[in-house]
């Protein structure tokens, strides 16, 4: 998933974006409202208020006016009055300085969840497959699909970018919320559990050496 990252700040921009790619996201950095403006679409905006040209939450407002992309401000002002100004103006979320990537990467999956149902063709998207993130349900060809949590987690997360490769690590470390470095069979285990209780509707395909893409036909 393409993510802009609107941040003057060096080593937090660095650590950030670093950090992302591990979870899976491919970070664009730009450091000023300006170059925010015209660097083009992505699937979500993190924006600090504190930029070099203009406020942050000029960039905000000038983003929402154009369209529903996610934003989510960051800034190093704990102020509550930024905060909810940044909300009102159309802001799906905040973060505070200092943060965790994380925090972050928590932050930014709940805003997918809230925004995904309301801002995507529910059901276009994944052919016979409906997965339902507020509600945490999954219906084949209209039939609900029992899944356990970890289960339900790895599918949303192959589902958030449906062909792309994830890699074990990205997988391990989105859906179980560990650094992983050793032997990943919990995840083959889950994804032969996913192949069986969606049978043809979706294709849990291995990649070899990398991980796993998903396709829902
Ligand atoms: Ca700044």
């Amino acid at each position: 998933m393409r993510v802009l990252l609107v941040e003057d700040d060096e080593p937090i921009a660095e650590s950030l974006t670093r950090g992302l790619s591990r979870y899976g996201f491919e970070v664009t950095w730009v450091r000023t409202g300006a170059e925010a403006l015209v660097a083009g679409d992505f699937s979500m905006v993190l924006v600090d208020l504190g930029l070099p040209d203009v406020d942050g939450l000029d960039v905000c407002r000038e983003l929402r006016a154009r369209g529903d992309v996610p934003i989510i401000v960051i800034s190093a002002r704990s102020d509550e009055v930024d905060r909810v100004v940044g909300l009102e103006i159309g802001a799906d979320d905040y973060v505070t300085k200092p943060f965790g990537v994380r925090e972050v990467v928590a932050r930014m999956r709940a805003v997918l969840r809230r925004v995904q149902p309301a801002r995507k063709e529910p059901e276009a998207a994944h052919g016979r497959v409906r997965i339902d993130r507020r509600g945490r349900r999954v219906h084949l060809d209209g039939g609900e699909v029992e899944l356990t949590p970890k289960e339900f987690d790895l599918l949303a997360f192959l589902a958030e970018d449906p062909g792309a490769v994830f890699t074990r690590e990205q997988i391990m470390e989105a859906v179980w919320d560990a650094h992983w470095f050793g032997p990943t069979k919990t995840l083959d285990v889950h994804v032969g559990v996913l192949r069986r209780k969606l049978g043809d509707a979706a294709s849990l395909e291995t990649v070899r050496g990398v991980g796993f893409r998903l396709v829902l036909t």
